[in-house]
């Protein structure tokens, strides 16, 4: 076999990311922006194709933050306000907003994916990354379980060898380290398979607010999507059962199947019944998977080389973008302060799979919560939480961390037929905070002679927590349902230490009094009867006795 020319480049750099999509160009440009060397490798030259069109406005601050909100802005990508849906109990259409849940960005955009992630990898290079479109990652080069580099081959013919300190594995579904390594895992329920292809001169939704809507359509074998871009096409797409799908499709000709399939989706076919689709229809499947590590010594996985769910709530680039910004976190807590990075490694996976799970969970409520009619596909997917040995309740807090029920949680509930075990236990979960809330109002000043309980599995460690774009020290509160812990302020994390049981919130604060004396703050008592209200409302203090042992009214 010829030896391959070696390609001109560095031998050394800081930082090494596989794959330039929106997770590799944003973890390229946080470190490049930072100051490190960060040598990019993608293996298409861009624009190049790419299916996930919709994004959610959680991403904004994302672009905004690695300064490539301006030129997104820019581009003159249609503005998407929110979703419009045939599901659960209505067979007619409706609408929800954004703004409904989310006053600072009320909108994102439907993008051209080629266009966006072009503009995406631009900004890496403008940051200051290294980026080389071209370049296909061939091997991931470990000493003992240590990733040192990588092993890559360009278009061009060459091929080379870079080592790093870290490599960010950020390759999309080909999950280069994950495959390598034996990470990933499929997940057995979302056993789909999409169909996709675009339209040209495609109808509009109704609507000033709704034109630019996504349209997501439930139909017997499955579901359908249409997306508005402002190239004039529209992605649409029909989401199926895999096994099915594979049998039905097997000889047929495929834009056949497709527009047969479509047909079955009526408000969505009457958006495209007129359009025409171009050529070039894709099939996409086994998209569903986690992996059982995300990050490792030298190596870190973001975006779908991680994990993917579905793409039933558009959360696959939003996803990929904020593992993105907090592996960028955890590389630069590893550079400046080595015991802080180690312990930010199990916070990264705890905070990813903390999304992950959300998305998960909320998708399987989705699916579960369509009027089910008689098919395979929605019959399959009726799937209860109790069935996987955690009961409704359980997932739904775990879902929603405790918090009430938003966005696209909120929907299901209002619009669909959520299993009634899920909905009765938001109701109780919201009626127990509305309770708990006017118990806290209601006791007023008294509040402070109270003894507070903490609810089973309470306790207050410190962990990496983020503060902006990285990690710091910091105190979180651990409970059951939230095990990752949510971070608080110092004199929070102190007080809750103080809650024994035995001794009331006014013999607590003044404990904090006498242990930081002079250097505590002068509101203390305020602001920590304010905390205690909030912690008994989300119920971290599972109680409020009164000394005397008897409960509040
Ligand atoms: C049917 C379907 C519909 C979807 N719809 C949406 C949607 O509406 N909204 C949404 O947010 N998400 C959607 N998604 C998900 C979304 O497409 C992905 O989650 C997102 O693109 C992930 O970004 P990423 O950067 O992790 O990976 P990618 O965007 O896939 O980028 C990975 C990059 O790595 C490169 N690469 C791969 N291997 C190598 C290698 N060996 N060397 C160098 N480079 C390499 C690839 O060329 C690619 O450019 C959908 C997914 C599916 C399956």
């Amino acid at each position: 076999m010829p030896r391959r020319a070696r390609a001109s480049g560095p031998d050394e750099t800081d930082v090494i990311v596989i794959g330039g999509g929106p997770g590799g160009s944003t973890v390229g440009a946080s470190l490049a922006r930072s100051g490190l060397r960060v040598l990019l490798l993608e293996r298409e030259r861009f624009p190049r194709d790419h299916i996930g069109e919709s994004l959610l406005p959680a991403s904004m601050p994302l672009l905004d933050e690695i300064g490539a909100l301006p030129a997104i802005e820019r581009a003159g990508f249609l503005k998407k306000w929110g979703a419009t849906m045939v599901w659960g109990s209505d067979s007619e259409p409706w609408a929800w907003f954004f703004r409904e849940t989310n006053r600072r960005w009320p909108h994102s955009y439907q993008v051209s994916r080629p266009e966006f992630d072009q503009l995406l990898l631009e900004n890496a290079r403008d940051q200051g990354a290294d980026v080389r479109e071209g370049h296909q990652v061939v091997e991931v080069l470990f000493e003992g379980d240590r990733a040192r580099g990588v092993r890559y081959r360009s278009d061009q013919g060459p091929e080379g060898i870079v080592h790093a300190d870290f490599v960010v594995d950020a390759s999309g579904q080909n999950a280069m380290l994950g495959r390598a390594r034996g990470l990933r895992s499929w997940d057995p329920f979302f056993r789909n398979l999409a169909v996709y292809g675009y339209f040209a001169g495609a109808r509009r939704l109704h609507g000033e607010q709704e034109r630019n809507n996504i349209l997501v359509e439930s139909f017997p074998r499955g579901w359908s999507w249409a997306i508005p871009l402002h190239t004039g096409v529209a992605s649409v797409g029909v989401v199926l059962d895999s096994e099915h799908a594979q049998r039905d499709m097997h000889g047929r000709d495929l834009r056949e199947f497709f527009v047969e399939r479509l047909q079955e989706s009526p408000h969505t076919w009457d958006l495209v019944r007129d359009a025409e689709l171009q050529p070039g229809i894709s099939v996409i499947k086994d998209w569903s998977y986690s992996s059982e590590e995300v990050v490792g010594d030298g190596w870190i996985l973001v975006g779908d080389a991680a994990c993917f769910v579905d793409p039933l709530f558009s959360s696959g680039v939003h996803l990929a973008m904020s593992s993105a910004m907090l592996a960028a976190a955890y590389i630069r807590a590893m550079r400046h302060d080595p015991a802080l990075g180690k312990a930010a490694a199990p916070v990264y996976k705890e905070l990813y799979y903390t999304q992950y799970s959300h998305f998960h969970q909320m998708a399987k409520l989705f699916y579960a919560s369509n009027r089910t009619p008689d098919s395979y596909f929605w019959e399959a997917r009726r799937v209860l939480g109790s069935q996987e040995g955690y009961s409704p309740r359980h997932a739904f807090i775990n879902a929603v961390a405790g918090q009430p029920p938003q966005g696209y949680e909120r929907v299901v509930i209002e619009h669909g037929e959520a299993p009634e075990e899920f909905a009765s236990s938001v109701q109780t979960l919201e009626g127990e905070r509305a309770e708990r809330k006017a118990c806290a109002a209601g006791m007023g000043a008294a509040i402070a002679d109270t003894v507070p309980v903490l609810a089973p599995g309470v306790q207050v460690s410190v962990k990496p927590v983020l503060e902006g774009s990285d990690f710091v020290w910091g105190y979180v509160i651990e409970s059951e349902p939230r095990p990752g812990g949510i971070p608080c302020s110092p004199l929070v994390a102190e007080l809750v230490k103080r809650f024994d049981g035995r001794r009331s919130h006014r013999e607590a604060v003044a404990d904090l009094r006498s242990t930081f004396g002079p250097d505590i703050d002068d509101r203390v008592d305020e602001l920590a009867t304010e905390a205690l209200r909030l912690l008994y409302v989300d119920g971290t203090v599972e109680s409020l006795a009164l000394d005397g042992g008897a409960l509040p009214a």
